[in-house]
């Protein structure tokens, strides 16, 4: 039954104009997990989460002035942080107008480093072979036509262009209390099942793209689940005492959803060919 759950653009958008605030200040202002080394790793939650957008800046290619697609952008950081490192322009899009305005007042938009606009990842606006390379942090995630987004991002990518997505999977069976936490969880975040390595690198191979790296990074990022329940159990609470009990329920699913062991994370690297040999069997 919770299988069948799947929001649309339009529940993502609005679930992220009512909560981007509160995210951003409990992760640190990016919107997704942060990356530590090991246990003995003492960084905090935003040199984490960082951390974790440098990975996938790192993966990227980059070259100075190269025209950069961010798909799923949030509040734009970690758009202005690639751009910044790497000398390129990033073009950050987010389903939520609330994102796009937060986004597009950073000053970076100023110097022409970084723009933002609302748009949807399954239906990009952008002419083919627009972008030199893309990325997706925690954004396919929520899309219920990963296939449909995928495809998007393969044709606005030059030949040649990488791809590199980040996003929590869900690998192995659930008993009744897990298959509980999972679905609390989509519901609070808006996320339709959630995929596994398997499918994503399907739909990319399917899309024409080149698979070049899968990385598990499952155990790096799982501290990120309590720290940001703890955080959230301690913000300023609303008087609104129903709304506060609300947020105290949204920290236990986190929580909770954090240490099932069948939720990892992983990134994956992908590469639109420079001679298309056709999709993949
Ligand atoms: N990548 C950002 C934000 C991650 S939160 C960061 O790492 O900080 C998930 C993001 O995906 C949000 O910005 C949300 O608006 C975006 N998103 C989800 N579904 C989308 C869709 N269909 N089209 C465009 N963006 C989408």
């Amino acid at each position: 039954m919770t299988e069948q759950y799947a929001p649309t653009a339009a529940d993502v958008g609005t679930m992220y104009d009512q909560s981007t605030d509160l995210l951003s200040e409990v992760m640190g202002g990016n919107i997704h997990l942060g990356y530590w080394r090991d246990d003995e790793d003492d960084a905090t939650v935003e040199q984490a989460t960082d951390a974790l957008t440098d990975m996938v800046g790192t993966r990227l290619a980059l070259s100075p002035g190269d025209q950069v697609l961010d798909i799923g952008c949030g509040s734009g950081k970690p758009a202005t942080r690639i751009a910044h490192t790497w000398g390129v322009h990033v073009t950050g899009v987010t389903i939520s107008a609330q994102q796009a305005e937060i986004a597009a007042a950073r000053p970076e938009v100023g110097t022409g480093q970084v723009s933002f606009r609302q748009a949807d990842g399954m239906a990009l606006p952008f002419p083919d072979a627009h972008f030199d390379n893309a990325y997706a942090i925690e954004s396919f995630l929520h899309m219920s036509d990963r296939a449909t987004a995928i495809t998007e991002v393969a044709r606005v990518l030059r030949p040649g262009g990488i791809l590199v997505t980040a996003n929590p999977y869900q690998q192995g069976e659930l008993d009744a209390r897990e298959a509980e936490i999972v679905a609390d969880n989509r519901k609070l975040f808006q996320i339709p099942p959630i995929g596994n390595v398997d499918e994503y690198v399907a739909h990319m191979r399917k899309a024409g793209l080149e698979v070049l790296e899968t990385l598990d990074i499952g155990e790096n990022v799982r501290r990120s689940h309590t720290i940001a329940a703890d955080l959230i159990r301690g913000v300023d609470k609303p008087s609104d005492g129903a709304l506060s009990e609300e947020l105290n329920r949204a920290a236990d699913i986190i929580e909770h959803f954090g240490e099932l062991p069948q939720i990892g994370y992983g990134l994956i690297v992908a590469r639109r060919p420079c001679h298309p040999a056709g999709p993949a069997a």
